[in-house]
């Protein structure tokens, strides 16, 4: 039913999205693909002109490792993405971009069990122009 699935991935809690990772190899079609991504938090200008070096650059490298590692073992093939900007619209404007035909996005970050749904989560059911499913 779904040959082409979007796992975004907070990677300050990893543990969320290997979760999400499994729940995507249940569902996926035979053949189907997974795209993990994560979304490196653009600074201001101001801010990024005073960073050492390429400071956005590594960490997006880094971000880079800890996916691979992040989804490591899995049967399925699995694509990686890492793309700056917002998470939520980054995650909404990557899932278009790529046609995938579901999302699956974790509720919030653990520990606030008692959010409904965390900023991000409620921004991509809320804009998402695919099935988005929400892990709880
Ligand atoms: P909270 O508001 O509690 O921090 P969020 O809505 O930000 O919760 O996070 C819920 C989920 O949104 C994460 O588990 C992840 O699936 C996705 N997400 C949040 N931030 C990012 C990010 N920078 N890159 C990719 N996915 C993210």
């Amino acid at each position: 039913m779904y040959n082409r699935i979007l796992v975004p991935i907070d990677l300050s809690h990893a543990e969320r999205g290997k979760a999400s990772i499994k729940i995507a190899e249940q569902l996926l079609d035979p053949g189907g693909t997974i795209i993990a991504l994560n979304v490196v938090e653009e600074v201001p200008a101001y801010v990024a002109a005073e960073l050492p070096g390429d400071m956005l650059g590594e960490l997006q490298k880094n971000a880079e490792i800890a996916l691979q590692e992040a989804t490591a073992g899995s049967s399925r093939t699995i694509e990686h993405e890492v793309r700056r900007g917002s998470p939520a619209g980054v995650i909404v404007a990557t899932a278009e971009e790529l046609g995938v035909n579901l999302v699956i996005i974790a509720s919030h970050r653990p520990g606030l069990a008692d959010y409904f749904l965390g900023s991000t989560a409620s921004s991509v059911v809320r804009h998402a122009k695919c099935p988005v499913l929400v892990d709880r």
